[in-house]
Formats: structure tokens, C-alpha cells, sequence
């Protein structure tokens, strides 16, 4: 990777070329996706009051209710960021209680594809985390149920692929979550390949101990493994995913650059980290793109990916992301088609699909390489 300088503005690389790259997003919260539109429909066919003017609804800090008194998270000024993690869950909350017909629900995942699809990306693992879907409490696997549908629509359409990562909260009891992956195991509801776990490690301390039984009886099911750790929790983070949890993969997982053991730990077991540069600093883990460190977790050979987490309230698309991050990181054509391969491997799609799109990827760099 060229990663020693900041590339002129000149170099950006356009937002349609990345479009047109096969690729695949593996951290993005389906509760993080709601289109402005949608959400106002959804608040319409509920009777539901708006927090605040529609305009300004993605500007979690402005709605008294959402923002919590001990909120110390620093953060930009914009959107979530002053709010912090705390207050953009509870957003979360209130925007997924909108969500309670079946139909609603398999509405907001084929939403979801199309606006994947959007960008270019081809596959998706998506995080579901039904403790925000708070109409679905004690139903959640027909909440899976309904948004597989919605999935299975807009793969007939033409539409991104995807699968679900369920998320336990880390909140959540060490029972609660043995009772979920008991149930998992035992209806395996469609598309739901993988158990994941998100939520404030800050608020919550270190929690890899308490969902070891849950993620090795996952693992025991034939579920993959998905962990948030390394943002609101430090390098200790990653290695109880690693250790305790056997997470195949880690959501952000940044904060693992403090620690050259715990590189060379995910490059010995060949573990990537699902990096969301925009995400952390916007909320305010990094001050800027400039101070993010992916150069040095390239450069120490640690596999990455690059993806959004959250984008609709980030006001982001991953095709903007990567065209960003290419002009802060100095990245060209070849490193972003690196990216885009990563993405693919990274994935927990099936095999032919990996290879198909690595295949598709691979014709669309060959020709210039020739010449
Ligand atoms: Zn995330």
C-alpha cells in the first residue's frame, strides 16, 4: 500500500469508479441505515410524535431525550457527536420502536439492500440488534424471520445480498444471551449466519468473560463470530474477543494499534478488523482522518476492511467513505481494489459467491494491468 503521504485533492479518486468496484460491507448496523424518508413514514403509520423538527432529526444532540446528563464522550459538533454513544443508542431505540408489523420490517431491510446496492456493494454481513426493536421483545427470531424476507425480495430484485450478524447488547445478562444462541441453535432462523455483540464498553466495562458460554456454544452451532471491541474499549477489548469469545472477526478493533503483540496476534490467526474511520471520528475517538491510524495497521500487515457502521445518521455512503479515505490515507486505484478484495474474503458470504465477485473484481483490474 502507498501509504506514506496524503495524496493532492487532485488524485481523489471519483465516488463512481469506487461505485463500480465489486465489494463487500461487513460492519454496518442495519439500525443505522433508516433513510430520513422512511423513518417519517414509518412515524406517520404509527402516530408517532418526532423528537424534533424532521430536518434536524439525525442531529441526535439536539433532542433533549436522547441526550443523557453524564455523556462525556467528546465529540465534532455534528450529528451524534455531542450526544455521544450513550445518546445515539437511544436514538436508535426510539427509531427501531417505529418498526412493528412484519411487513414494516421486511420494508426496512429491502431498504436497507437498495441503498447497499447504491454504492456498489454486492454482499453484506449486517448487524441486527434486536434489543432496539423494542415492539419484537420476546418475538425476536420472527423479527429475523420478517426481515429475511425483506432480504430474500431484494436478492429476486437484483438487489445487494445479505446476511444477518445477530447482536447480543452488552448490557445484556450472561443468561440472556446463552437463552438466545439456545434458540438460535434451535429454530436457525434464515440468513442469520453469525452472532456478534455491540454496545458502550465504556458504560459497561469489560464483558468478554460474561458471553464466553454464549459465543462458544455459537460457536459449537456452526454460527460465525463478530465482536465489537478495540473503540469505546482499549486494546484489552480485542484481545478478550480474541481469547474468550473466538471472534473471527472485529468490529473497529482501531485501538489494537496500541498494542504490537496484539497485531501480530490477529495477523498469526488471520483475524481482519472492520475499521470505520468516519464512525470514530465523529465520535470523537479520533480528532481527524489525518490522526486515523490506518496506515500503521496496513503497514504491520494487519488485514482490514473499510465500512460505514452507521451511515444514514453519519450522512455517509461507503462509495464517499472510501473516496475519502483515499484522499486522507493516499490511497490509489490498486489499494482500494485491494480493499474492495478484502472486503469479499473477509465476508461470511458462501464460497461461490466470494469467488464469483472475486472473479468479477479481478476482470475489471486485469485489462489495466496488462496495458
Ligand atoms: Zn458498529
Amino acid at each position: 500500500m502507498s501509504t506514506q503521504a496524503p495524496a493532492p485533492a487532485a488524485s481523489r479518486i471519483d465516488e463512481q469508479d469506487i461505485r463500480l468496484l465489486p465489494k463487500a460491507e461487513v460492519h454496518v448496523h442495519l439500525e443505522g441505515t433508516f433513510a430520513l424518508a422512511d423513518i417519517l413514514r414509518l412515524a406517520k403509520e404509527n402516530g408517532a410524535t418526532l423528537p424534533g423538527p424532521a430536518v434536524t432529526l439525525f442531529d441526535v444532540s439536539t433532542h433533549d431525550e436522547f441526550v443523557m446528563p453524564e455523556v462525556t464522550t467528546g465529540g465534532t459538533g455534528q450529528g451524534v457527536g455531542v450526544a455521544g454513544l450513550s445518546g445515539f443508542l437511544r436514538f436508535l431505540d426510539w427509531q427501531c420502536g417505529l418498526v412493528r408489523t412484519a411487513e414494516q420490517a421486511a420494508r426496512v431491510a429491502y431498504a436497507f439492500a437498495a441503498r447497499q446496492s447504491a454504492s456498489g456493494i454486492r454482499y453484506s454481513d449486517v448487524i441486527v440488534n434486536p434489543t432496539h426493536w423494542n415492539a419484537w421483545r420476546g418475538r425476536e427470531l420472527d423479527l429475523m424471520d420478517a426481515l429475511a424476507a425483506g432480504l430474500d425480495e431484494a436478492e429476486q430484485d437484483g438487489l445487494c445480498s445479505a446476511n444477518i450478524a445477530y447482536s447480543l447488547l452488552r448490557t445484556q445478562t450472561a443468561t440472556e444471551a446463552d437463552d438466545i444462541v439456545a434458540d438460535l441453535a434451535a429454530r436457525r432462523p434464515r440468513r442469520v449466519l453469525a452472532l456478534s455483540v455491540d454496545g458502550d464498553e465504556k458504560a459497561s466495562g469489560r464483558t468478554g468473560e460474561k458471553f464466553r458460554s454464549a459465543f462458544r456454544a455459537a460457536e459449537a452451532a456452526g454460527l460465525r463470530r463478530t465482536v465489537h471491541a478495540g473503540e469505546s474499549s482499549g486494546p484489552e477489548g480485542v484481545w478478550d474477543a480474541i481469547e474468550h469469545l473466538h471472534a473471527e472477526r472485529i468490529d473497529h478493533g482501531v485501538r489494537a494499534v496500541e498494542d504490537d503483540a496484539l497485531m501480530r496476534r490477529l495477523i498469526d490467526d488471520d483475524i481482519p478488523l472492520d475499521l470505520c474511520p468516519r464512525s470514530n471520528i465523529t465520535l470523537g475517538l479520533y480528532p481527524d482522518w489525518a490522526s486515523y491510524p490506518l496506515a500503521r495497521l496496513l503497514d504491520a500487515g494487519v488485514r482490514v476492511t473499510l465500512n460505514t457502521d452507521d451511515p444514514a445518521p453519519l450522512a455517509s455512503t461507503l462509495d464517499q467513505d472510501w473516496a475519502v479515505a483515499a484522499a486522507a490515507f493516499g490511497l490509489d486505484r490498486a489499494d482500494l481494489e485491494h480493499l474492495a478484495a478484502e472486503s469479499i474474503r473477509a465476508s461470511f458470504a458462501d464460497d461461490d459467491l466470494k469467488r464469483d465477485l472475486l472473479d468479477e473484481l479481478a476482470a475489471l483490474t486485469a485489462p489495466r494491468e496488462v496495458a
